[in-house]
C-alpha cells in the first residue's frame, strides 16, 4: 500500500505536527474521491458527459438556464445520496475528537466530515440545503431528488437553487473569516485532496505560510500539485495516509 518514501513523508509529518498545537486542515474533493464522489476533474459520465461541470456550478449558467443547472444538481444529489465516509474522513474525526488544537475546513459540499463525526466549517456551501435565488431564503420543505422540476420561492416565487458557492460568487462571509483567523493562528497547515488552484481557499496555504508562525504545510495528494508553498508532500491517497499518520500522532501522545 504505502511505500517506503511515502511512510518516510508521514512519520517527518506526524513529528512536526505533534510538536505544535495549533493545526489547520483543508479538505477538498479528492478526500471524498474515494467514497466514490467524482471531482469536477473527472470526467462527467451518462447524460451529462457532453457538459463541464465548471460550466454548470456557475451563476451565468444558472441565470440563463436555471433548469439545466438545477436538474444537474438534483443528479449529483442523486449520484451523492448513499455515499458514506471513508478512512480519511474517519481518521480525521478521530482526530478532531481525541486531540485537540485541530480546525477542520472543507470546500466540499458533501457531507461526509459531518457523517463521520467531525465539526467542519464549510466554505463552499452544502449540497443538501436549498435556497431562493432571489430573496435568498433557506427553502426547508422536502425535495425529492428523483424529480428534476425546477422549484419556487414561498415567499417571492423565485427559482430555488442549491445553498452552494458557485464560481463567480462570494464565499459565505462568517465561515470565511472563522477559516482565515484559524489559518493565521496555525503553526501547521495540511492541504488534502485539492489542486490548490480554486481561490480565494487556495490563499490560504499562502496565509498560513507567511503568517507570524510562519506554518509548515503538508500536502496529502496521490498527485502533487506544484503549489510551490507546500514543505512536506505526502503523494498518496488520504485514504492510505491519514488513518497511518493519525495512528502515529494518537500512539505518540
Ligand atoms: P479540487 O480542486 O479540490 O481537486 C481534487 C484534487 O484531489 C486533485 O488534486 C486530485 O489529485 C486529488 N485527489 C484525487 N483523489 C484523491 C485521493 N484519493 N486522496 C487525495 N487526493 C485525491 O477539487 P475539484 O474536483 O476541482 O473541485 C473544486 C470545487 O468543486 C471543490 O472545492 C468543491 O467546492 C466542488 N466539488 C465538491 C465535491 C464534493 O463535495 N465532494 C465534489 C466535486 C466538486
Ligand atoms: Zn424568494
Amino acid at each position: 500500500m504505502l511505500s517506503p518514501q511515502q511512510q518516510q513523508y508521514i512519520s517527518q509529518a506526524s513529528d512536526y505536527i505533534r510538536q505544535h498545537n495549533h493545526i489547520c486542515i483543508l479538505t477538498g474533493a479528492g478526500i471524498s474521491a474515494e467514497s466514490g464522489i467524482p471531482t469536477f476533474r473527472d470526467k462527467q459520465t451518462g447524460l451529462w458527459e457532453n457538459y463541464r461541470a465548471e460550466d454548470l456550478a456557475n451563476i451565468g449558467a444558472f441565470e440563463r438556464n436555471p433548469s439545466l443547472v438545477w436538474s444537474w444538481y438534483q443528479w449529483r444529489r442523486h449520484l451523492v445520496k448513499d455515499k458514506k465516509p471513508n478512512p480519511a474522513h474517519q481518521a480525521l474525526a478521530r482526530w478532531q475528537k481525541q486531540l485537540s488544537g485541530m480546525t477542520l475546513i472543507t470546500q466540499n459540499v458533501d457531507d461526509l466530515h459531518e457523517q463521520a463525526g467531525s465539526t467542519v466549517t464549510h466554505l463552499h456551501g452544502h449540497l443538501w440545503k436549498n435556497r431562493c435565488s432571489r430573496c435568498d431564503l433557506p427553502y426547508d420543505l422536502p425535495v425529492d431528488y428523483e424529480n428534476s422540476a425546477l422549484l419556487h420561492c414561498q415567499h417571492c416565487s423565485g427559482y430555488i437553487r442549491p445553498d452552494i458557492v458557485w464560481f463567480g460568487e462570494i464565499l459565505p462571509q462568517q465561515e470565511w473569516r472563522d477559516a482565515q483567523m484559524a489559518v493565521t493562528r496555525c503553526e501547521v497547515f495540511i492541504a488534502i485532496g485539492t489542486s490548490s488552484i480554486v481561490y480565494p481557499a487556495a490563499g490560504l496555504a499562502e496565509l498560513a505560510k507567511y503568517n507570524p508562525q510562519r506554518a509548515k504545510i503538508i500536502e496529502i495528494n496521490p498527485n502533487p500539485t506544484d503549489n510551490p508553498m507546500v514543505d512536506i508532500q505526502i503523494q498518496a491517497k488520504a485514504g492510505d495516509a491519514l488513518p497511518v499518520l493519525v495512528e502515529q500522532l494518537l500512539e505518540l501522545e
